[in-house]
């Protein structure tokens, strides 16, 4: 039941209809007995820094950030943390003393999904599909995973070139590299990777039938094919590495662990196994 004393925790975003976020960090604070509520709210652009600020005049305890806003938020926050600043994007807020501090769950998310399936890819060579705001956060992560190479394909291959020469840099290394992504059947065939993950929303509902490459690719059953998209919940990227014996994951799972952590900042509470699985069902009945 909402009281006066129920803490409030938002979310922005636009369009914001379609998030599932309202309903896993709602059934977090039901499943953990925690006074506080989840509200979404539509914020345009233009509307950005007044939202910000009214959150805090409003005292809400944080608030998470989606599409459109995750990158310009970080010019109304007070801190970043270091995370989101390498990022660069910020998809969780927490205001603590008045202060507004920027957060970036994504990365931990991807990897909690890796590890709760005990999959380990140090010393081990991944190909990422795409160059935007979430493969900025897969990379990170597989720098932290400590990946020997990070091979970045993309339609618009000086954004890969941007996206592998800022990361090599940020991290003092040379394992990203950077190619178009009419390269990735040959490479393929060259570099037997370890995990090919899809970060773009090519084969995400309604254009179910895409697949992010054109031409096909050599794959088997000693990898893994990792799609950020969860709507459908197996993509046609996901289809074809089950036709190859590979082990799939869908981005349900990434969003459910980066809400579990985006929770934990907020409430210092953080939703166990059983109660993640528990949401998986109710989250893959809402998206049916
Ligand atoms: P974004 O910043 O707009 O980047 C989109 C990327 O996809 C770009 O690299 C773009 O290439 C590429 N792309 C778009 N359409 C393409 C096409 N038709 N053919 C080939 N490449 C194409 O988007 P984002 O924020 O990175 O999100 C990417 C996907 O990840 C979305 O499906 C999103 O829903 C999903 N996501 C999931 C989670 C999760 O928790 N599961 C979290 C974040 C994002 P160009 O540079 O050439 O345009």
């Amino acid at each position: 039941m909402v009281t006066g004393k129920t803490k409030v925790i938002g979310l922005i975003a636009d369009p914001i209809e379609h998030s599932i976020s309202p309903i896993l960090h709602n059934e977090f604070s039901c499943h953990l007995n925690q006074d506080y509520i989840y509200v979404p709210f539509k914020v345009s652009s233009d509307n950005l820094e007044t939202a910000v600020h009214a959150m805090k005049a409003m005292n809400i305890k944080g608030f998470n950030v989606t599409v459109p806003h995750k990158v310009d938020v970080i010019k109304y926050l007070d801190y970043v943390d270091e995370t989101a600043d390498v990022i660069g994007s910020v998809n969780t807020v927490s205001i603590e003393n008045g202060k507004l501090i920027g957060y970036n769950t994504d990365a931990q998310g991807f990897m909690d999904s890796l590890s709760v399936r005990d999959i380990d890819l140090s010393c081990e060579s991944a190909c990422v599909i795409g160059a935007g705001g979430a493969a900025r956060a897969i990379v990170y992560a597989l720098i932290k995973m400590n990946c020997s190479s990070i091979d970045i394909f993309n339609r618009n291959e000086e954004k890969a070139q941007r996206l592998s020469n800022y990361m090599n840099n940020k991290f003092q290394t040379s394992k990203c590299a950077s190619f178009n992504l009419n390269e990735l059947s040959e490479s393929s065939i060259r570099k037997r990777y370890r995990i090919i993950i899809n970060a773009t929303p090519v084969g995400m509902y309604p254009n179910i039938a895409a697949l992010p490459f054109n031409e096909e690719i050599l794959a088997d059953s000693s990898q893994v094919f990792y799609d950020l998209i969860y709507n459908p919940e197996q993509t046609e990227f996901l289809k074809f590495g089950l036709s190859k014996g590979a082990a799939t994951v869908n981005g349900l799972d990434m969003l459910i662990y980066q809400a579990a952590y985006a929770y934990k900042i907020w409430t210092g509470e953080i939703p166990d196994q059983n109660i993640i699985e528990h949401i998986k069902k109710s989250a893959i009945a809402d998206l049916k």
